[in-house]
């Protein structure tokens, strides 16, 4: 999700809640279209990997089975 932000050195950005990805007023005045694709994009993708992360999660840990093997093993 983006939110303006307006920097004292730099003018306003909209900056990405998730991320900190930062999009100058200028970039987005220059190349509306683009800029809003881009940010719609960029919000999938945030949106993408919540989604996917209870899926993604049960992988990363050890499984059970596998300890059972090794100790019959020895
Ligand atoms: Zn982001």
């Amino acid at each position: 999700m983006y939110t303006t932000t307006r920097r004292i050195a730099g003018g306003t950005f909209m900056v990405c809640s998730d991320c900190g990805d930062a999009v100058s007023m200028n970039t987005i005045c220059k190349t509306p279209l683009q800029s809003a694709t881009d940010m719609l994009k960029h919000m999938a993708v945030h949106n993408a990997s919540r989604a996917f992360a209870p899926v993604v999660e049960p992988l990363t840990q050890p499984e059970p089975e596998a300890d059972l093997s090794g100790e019959l093993l020895n």
